[in-house]
């Protein structure tokens, strides 16, 4: 199996595992046993059912297939196909979609202006954004694009929905991380590079780098889980993603640790999953097996591969 492949499955094999245990509780999770692909419990959806951020990862790829390149009108269109018809959803509805996003595909259907749809309070912070940023990060990176470049397609994916600077650096800092981890680090290596990376202030401003700070320092693995919040805010999500990843050794382990968490798990999940399905891969077949649509998902993964690597 490619590795785009596999960062791509580990992350929507991350987002329906963890789907069942959004908005759980920590000390609730405490006697459930996982470890398999089960559904139902918070959203009632089958087994294999994925969420929001799988759907608008791949609203976000048919985008680009189509257009063979970045179409920013064009993506927040497929967004409201999704929004409106059911369309890029595992069962042919729409289940689960953070207030946000929603707020801006409303204000897009009103005025049809995409540089204005976009929410930039400073609480409108939420991973909404982010958890959609990996084809960003696999195009960016196997087009070879430079940082200026890829910042700007980060920040105008991003700000469809979620248009503040700070949501917009957290993205870019994601997508960084990823070129780390495509170009062959271990997820130490590309974490340490992140961290010492110099050039988040002139695109994003000290006031919005400065929320960073404590993310992006040394020891971050090294904190209790109980400094790590699940809370939907996408510094803590990014904090919670990155924590998870480096104290996991494995795919399946990465995925458990991150329900484990609580609240968000499906973000959790989807974006560890798609650190530690491209590091590590053996995403066990049980879990795949049990993917809704998962002809449609492989072929889908397949023609934006060949677009990114034209
Ligand atoms: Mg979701």
């Amino acid at each position: 199996m490619s590795k785009i492949r596999d960062t791509f499955l580990g992350f929507i094999v991350g987002d329906a595992f963890g789907v069942p245990y959004e908005g759980y509780q920590r000390q609730n999770l405490k006697k459930e046993k996982i470890g398999e692909m089960v559904g139902y419990k918070t959203h009632n959806e089958p087994p294999g059912s994925w969420s929001d951020d799988t759907s608008m990862t791949l609203a976000t790829m048919d985008s680009v297939i189509n257009n063979n390149g970045y179409d920013y009108e064009d993506i927040m269109k497929n967004f409201c196909c999704w929004y409106s018809n059911g369309e890029y959803t595992a069962s042919g509805k729409l289940f689960d979609i953070g207030k946000i996003t929603r707020t801006a595909i409303l204000k897009y259907r009103s005025d049809e202006n995409i540089k204005k749809c976009g929410q930039g309070n400073i609480s409108d912070n939420g991973n909404g954004s982010l958890s959609r940023m990996l084809p960003v990060a696999v195009y960016t990176y196997y087009k070879s694009m430079s940082d200026d470049e890829t910042y700007e397609i980060v920040k105008n994916c991003s700000s469809l929905t979620h248009s503040h600077k700070v949501a917009v650096l957290g993205c870019f800092i994601y997508v960084k991380f990823m070129h780390y981890i495509f170009s062959g680090k271990t997820i130490r290596e590309a974490y340490e590079r992140t961290f010492k990376y110099r050039h988040y202030v002139e695109y994003a401003g000290i006031r919005a780098t400065s929320y960073y700070v404590k993310l992006l320092t040394k020891n971050l693995d090294k904190l209790s889980v109980d400094d790590i919040s699940t809370s939907g805010f996408i510094l803590d999500t990014l904090q919670a993603v990155f924590w998870v990843a480096l104290n996991s050794r494995s795919y399946e382990e990465s995925i458990i640790n991150s329900v484990k968490l609580g609240r968000d798990a499906d973000t959790t999940c989807a974006l560890v999953g798609s650190i530690t399905g491209f590091v590590y891969g053996n995403i066990p077949d049980r879990w795949v097996d049990k993917i809704k649509k998962k002809d449609y998902i492989l072929d889908m993964i397949d023609k934006y591969e060949d677009i990114s690597m034209q």
